[in-house]
């Protein structure tokens, strides 16, 4: 990785939201950064500030052949709305899905493996930063999370880090963003169907995610995605 992400942190770690999207994708990080977005439950006010930056930047969307229909169907209306006109869809191979299988069952972390990690280790090879919705406010692993890091390889950007639940919801009212249809059914935090639940009134959002599985993050934000060594 060339990019000095300590520069980065002392240059643009004081920004968020639009104004850090912008410094780097039309600054230090030109041609060099993609967005990762699960389309999910919050995933259209992060796609919003990068489409008012650029629309053309690579948005890449992870289907692990285990989505909800409900987000393929949210991911051409954001599309459509937004005017994204890079959303590039990356798939486990058939390797990959013959060796998941049903694993989601008993061991999730080689499901998350071999349908995430992989594919997406592939699609970002080219690409020195990525750019992701999470937030402190998600709470579990995610409760330290700045908005410039090193991710082991490739530089990790998360310009809502610092965004509360609030902020997220006026963002929603006042850019009169729609929303994943789950949403209503009090889906907060949407990703393979096997492993997300809605949640009760009071819980976090994430609370959610593999339910009873001892499990909060899937590894695609934990991992190197920087390849190095990775035998991808
Ligand atoms: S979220 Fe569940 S179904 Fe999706 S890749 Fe991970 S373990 Fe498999």
């Amino acid at each position: 990785m060339s990019l000095d992400v300590e520069h980065l942190i002392r240059r643009y770690g004081h920004l968020d939201g639009k104004e850090l999207l912008a410094a780097l994708i039309k600054g230090d990080l030109a041609g060099r950064v993609a967005v990762t977005s699960s389309f999910g439950a919050e995933s259209a006010v992060l796609l919003d500030l990068v489409a008012e930056v650029d629309p053309a930047t690579p948005v890449i969307f992870l289907d692990t052949n285990e989505l909800f229909d409900e987000t393929i169907e949210y991911r051409y209306q954001l599309e459509r709305r937004l005017g994204l006109s890079n959303v590039v869809v990356v798939r486990p191979n058939e390797e990959e899905l013959h060796l998941a299988e049903e694993l989601w069952r008993d061991d999730p972390d080689r499901c998350c493996e071999l349908r995430k990690v992989r594919p997406l280790a592939r699609a970002v090879a080219g690409y020195e930063a990525l750019v992701d919705g999470r937030k402190r406010a998600h709470g579990f692993e995610r409760e330290h999370l700045a908005t410039i890091e090193n991710g082991g390889g490739v530089v990790k950007v998360s310009p809502l880090a610092n965004w509360s639940a609030a902020a997220i919801e006026a963002y929603f009212v006042k850019r009169n963003l729609p929303r994943h249809p789950l949403v209503a059914s009090n889906y907060r935090s949407i990703g393979c169907w096997p492993c997300t639940r809605p949640v009760d009134p009071g819980q976090p959002a994430r609370a959610g995610r593999w339910a009873g599985k001892g499990k909060s993050e899937c590894g695609i934000h934990t991992l190197s995605l920087g390849l190095d060594g990775a035998g991808i």
